[in-house]
């Protein structure tokens, strides 16, 4: 099996090649010299419906870069969708090009046009790179996308529900190790109070537990402590810190070599997208360490969730229902993970790939 999000399991090779090796239905280019546009929709399995994924425009070193980059997003959206129980494939497409300097309302309606060309087997939503006003460009070429603001008809912001669900893992994993799923007096460290972190910090206080918080954003951190009684901390001194949980909420990557020869807690449990540097040596090395590793993609679910309703018709109640659920798959990959004796991200992806394969 290839590992998802594993740096060493990128695969070189023809592009067939690379789709063979990684489970590709179907990868699409589109070069337009009028407007500029260089774009990759790659479309990795659609067994459970059709495949939606974020839209990212990246200067990528070279058109080699940008398909192991969708090849890959892709693939990590139909595990994070089967995972939690969604009637989705996944998907992910790619612009190439300087989001600051090179889009033009053109480019991205193009863009949009070429997004029709796939007659819903690919659905767009935002990610790095796009703003609203991007994707309300997108729309007005096709109406396979989705996450537009409210004020257009849309689910808007999905971080309260990304945050949920965060909370939601982080709670079964206090149930799995201490017997009881109340977070009330842990210590958890939040790196990060954007959008996720922030809402995160909400539901902690209000548990109970002692929340300690770093951000690079001053501004960031200053309005969150008027708000909560945080204890605030240095970006760079939180790895020393005792604590109970940590929660990226920032960056992907901070399980790494460095950080996991210092780490002290008992839990990890966050929003960031791809935290394990290497998912196989990392993963491993949290078990080893006894740390109860809530994967990734299982946690940050409630974005994708909140997309999935804005597609089938929205329903905040629903949504909410269905980002509680991650409770119980939490629970599930913690009784496969034990029962194998593998670590939680690879029982988290056996579980995915019970439910999408056929
Ligand atoms: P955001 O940009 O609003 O917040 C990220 C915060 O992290 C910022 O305040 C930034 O200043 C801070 N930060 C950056 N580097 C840092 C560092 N080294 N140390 C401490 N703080 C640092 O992003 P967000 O929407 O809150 O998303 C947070 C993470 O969750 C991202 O990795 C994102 O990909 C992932 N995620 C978000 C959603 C969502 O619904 N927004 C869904 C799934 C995954």
């Amino acid at each position: 099996m290839v590992e998802v999000f594993t740096d060493s399991g990128n695969v070189q090779g023809s592009v067939m090649g690379q789709m063979t090796a990684m489970g590709h239905e179907q990868v699409a280019f589109c070069v337009d010299e009028q407007t500029g546009l260089k774009s990759i929709i790659a479309v990795h399995n659609t067994n459970l419906g059709p495949s939606l994924g974020g839209v990212r425009m990246w200067p990528y070193a070279n058109e080699q870069e940008a398909l192991k980059d969708a090849l890959r997003l892709s693939r990590g959206m139909t595990y994070k969708s089967a995972l939690a129980g969604l009637k989705l494939g996944g998907g992910k497409s790619v612009i190439i090009g300087d989001s600051r300097t090179q889009k033009t309302e053109a480019l991205m309606r193009r863009f949009g046009r070429f997004v029709e060309t796939q007659n819903g087997k690919y659905i767009a939503a935002e990610d790095v790179g796009m703003s609203p006003s991007d994707m309300q460009a997108i729309r007005k070429e096709t109406k396979h996308v989705v996450g537009l603001p409210e004020s257009d008809g849309g689910a808007g912001d999905p971080s309260p529900f990304t945050a949920y669900g965060v909370y939601m893992g982080m709670k079964a994993a206090a149930m799995k190790t201490t017997g009881e799923d109340s977070l009330e007096g842990f210590r958890v460290l939040v790196q990060g109070v954007g959008h996720v972190g922030a809402y995160l910090v909400g539901h902690l206080v209000r548990e109970g537990a002692h929340v300690m918080v770093t951000d690079i954003h001053e501004q960031s951190l200053q309005k969150l402590a008027k708000q909560y009684p945080v204890e605030v901390v240095a970006p760079d001194a939180i790895y020393d810190l005792p604590m109970d949980v940590y929660a990226p909420c920032a960056l992907g990557a901070t399980l790494n070599d460095a950080t996991l020869d210092k780490l002290r807690c008992s839990i990890v449990a966050g929003a960031a997208n791809n935290q394990l540097a290497d998912e196989t040596i990392h993963g491993q090395r949290l078990m080893e360490k006894g740390i109860l590793y809530v994967p990734d993609f299982l946690g940050n679910a409630g974005g994708i969730i909140n997309c999935y309703y804005d597609l089938v018709g929205y329903d905040a109640k629903k949504v909410e229902h269905k980002v509680e659920e991650i409770y119980s798959t939490a629970m599930k990959v913690f009784e496969k993970a034990e029962l194998e004796n593998i670590p939680t991200y690879l029982a988290a992806n056996r579980l995915a790939e019970e439910r999408f394969m056929k």
